[in-house]
């Protein structure tokens, strides 16, 4: 049998990428990357040659059974994403599923993931959260949103920047505009930000901007929640 290493990688700053990421790396036989251009500045940096191959949202289906073919034939692989940790908004739960399935080790090596990050910075309640990734863009996003506002654990949420005032103004409708939030924006990065206050307050002060870059995480305080 053979190991399946799920790898963290940074979600901006190299700094974070752990010297156990970089050895595992070095160690395998393949890399699935969920782009190979993106990871290859990656793995140069770190001087890690190693084959890969794409195993991204589009093709992961397919590329599950070339995979377990390499695991079936005793050579270990690793899986990277873009950014931080795979399989979160990302690429890599229908491989661990069918590694699993097919008695093979996985062993994940923990590393940044934007939700944490964020969470942890928001300064909002993080013994229990509830992650709900990106919301969907259309069909059952207002029923979500509806279903989300009941929730009381502080609930993280990713976003694009283009789409930000319009998920305020959601929040705002949904949720009320007192309850506390935060956006945490580039994370670990130069220009890394991280804005705390009532839905309203956040929504004026995004929307006083010529323009809303980077990438961002979305924290509300779960129902009920007062300081
Ligand atoms: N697998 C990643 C993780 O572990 O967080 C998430 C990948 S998902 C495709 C990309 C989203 O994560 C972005 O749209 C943004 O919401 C969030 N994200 C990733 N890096 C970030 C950063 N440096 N600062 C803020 N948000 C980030």
């Amino acid at each position: 049998m053979s190991t399946f290493f799920i790898v963290a990688t940074p979600i901006g700053n190299l700094g974070d990428f752990s010297p156990r990421a970089v050895e595992t790396l070095k160690s395998v036989e393949y890399i699935a990357c969920e782009d190979t251009r993106t990871s290859g500045k990656l793995l140069k940096h770190f001087g890690i040659d190693k084959q890969t191959f794409s195993f991204h949202l589009h093709n992961e289906h397919k590329k599950v059974g070339h995979l377990l073919n390499i695991l079936n034939a005793n050579q270990d692989v690793a899986l990277i994403s873009d950014a931080g940790m795979p399989g979160i908004s990302d690429p890599g739960f229908l491989a661990a599923r069918a590694a699993q399935q097919e008695g093979h080790t996985i062993c994940v090596i923990p590393g940044p993931d934007a939700a944490t990050t964020a969470l942890v910075a928001s300064g909002l309640p993080c013994d229990r959260y509830s992650f709900e990734g990106f919301l969907p863009h259309k069909k059952g996003r207002q029923k979500r949103l509806g279903q989300l506002a009941e929730e009381d654990r502080t609930l993280v949420i990713y976003e694009s920047p283009n789409r930000l005032l319009k998920l305020l103004d959601e929040l705002e409708k949904y949720f009320g505009a007192n309850r506390l939030m935060a956006v945490a924006r580039e994370l670990t990065k130069t220009f890394e930000e991280i804005q705390r206050g009532t839905i309203s307050e956040i929504k004026e002060e995004f929307s006083s901007r010529d323009s809303i870059k980077g990438e961002i995480v979305v924290v509300v305080a779960g129902k009920g929640y007062s300081e």
